[in-house]
């Protein structure tokens, strides 16, 4: 199979590649490196720099390139910029998307698998979260990934496009290779952000708010190690070549940590003290977060390989302990 990957150069895009070319696939990566990295980009894919708002661009992408589906991860996904600059995630997510769709229509190609996120349930009714529950996105960034999702339900409605939309809860990790991992910049994530203590590049690390309604009054999430998701981009491209209808999946380990274990846990791992400080709550962080996966486990047939948080630090600090710069040395 011949898979376009959007996004291929990002840090979900280039593990998910990586996955797709073992797997004995082709891929095609399109990728304007705006948060992506060059380097990351796998030898043996074909790479084209474009943007998917330039529908010129897409389209040469498609009549250059016979493609089987497309797995799209080009996106901004940041909670809080998508808080001070909402058109911008309207722009590239939604805008982005449609350009993207109406190509696909153009030319023939009727399946897609592409990244939504646990930011569409918003404030969760209940834990663990079930795909069928209220989706009420707190900010932009889950806004745009919930309105991609019925962007796709419509564009399937009227032209028999497939699609499969995944919920991603809280990506981490790299690749046991160690060449691909996390490089964002700025990071605003947790456990980049612990190591970057370790790596002499930060102090402490915050703990934004203790005052949760959580068993040590940190927030609660569920980590989910990069290659695991990849893998389940995999799964559900191949449920959708089968020929099974459209679904919406949410990717977690059902298990939750709080901020106070992960930064516990990243001490074992790397044998640095870590010093944290409390600081105030972050503006929209929900106390807690974990995925029922029971839906993607059975349907998709989805197992997660690397659900230990110890290991999955280690393979982050693996990464960033030789990378402390992300691909930039
Ligand atoms: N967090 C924190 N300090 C940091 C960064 C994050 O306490 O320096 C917390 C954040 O409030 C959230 C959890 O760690 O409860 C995970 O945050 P991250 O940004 O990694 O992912 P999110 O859950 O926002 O997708």
């Amino acid at each position: 199979m011949k898979i376009l990957v959007l996004g291929g150069a990002g840090y979900i895009g280039s593990h998910t590649v990586s996955e797709l070319i073992d797997a004995g696939d082709e891929v095609v990566i399109a990728d304007n490196l705006e948060t992506g990295h060059i380097e990351a980009v796998h030898s043996q894919a074909a790479f084209y720099q474009g943007d998917i708002r330039d529908r010129a661009f897409v389209d040469s992408v498609f009549e250059k390139e016979k493609i089987d589906g497309v797995i799209h991860f080009a996106a901004n996904s940041l909670v809080g910029e998508s808080m001070k600059n909402p058109l911008k995630y309207y722009d590239n997510n939604l805008y982005g998307t449609k350009v993207l769709l109406e190509s696909m229509v153009a030319h023939g190609v009727d399946k897609i698998v592409f990244s939504s996120t646990a930011a569409t349930y918003g404030e969760p009714e209940s834990i663990p979260i079930l795909e069928s529950d209220r989706t009420e996105p707190t900010n932009p960034y889950g806004e745009t990934k919930l309105s991609m999702e019925k962007m796709m339900k419509w564009t399937g409605v009227a032209h028999g496009l497939r699609y499969v939309a995944l919920r991603y809860f809280n990506a981490c990790g790299a690749h046991v290779n160690g060449h691909i991992g996390e490089a964002h910049n700025p990071e605003t994530h947790l456990i980049p952000l612990i190591l970057q203590v370790p790596n002499g590049q930060r102090k402490a690390i915050s703990i934004y708010g203790d005052d949760y309604d959580t068993k040590d009054g940190t927030c609660v999430r569920d980590y989910i190690h990069v290659t695991d998701l990849a893998q389940a981009h995999i799964l559900a491209m191949k449920y959708l070549m089968e020929g099974n209808e459209s679904n919406v999946f949410n990717l977690g380990n059902g298990i939750g940590f709080t901020v106070k274990e992960v930064i516990e846990t990243a001490r074992k791992v790397t044998g640095h003290p870590i010093p944290a400080e409390i600081t105030p709550r972050r503006g929209g962080d929900p106390a807690k977060l974990i995925a029922s996966s029971d839906k993607a486990k059975k349907i998709l047939g989805w197992n997660p390989q690397h659900a230990d948080l110890e290991e999955i630090i280690r393979t982050a600090w693996n990464w960033h302990k030789n990378h402390p710069n992300g691909y930039a040395q």
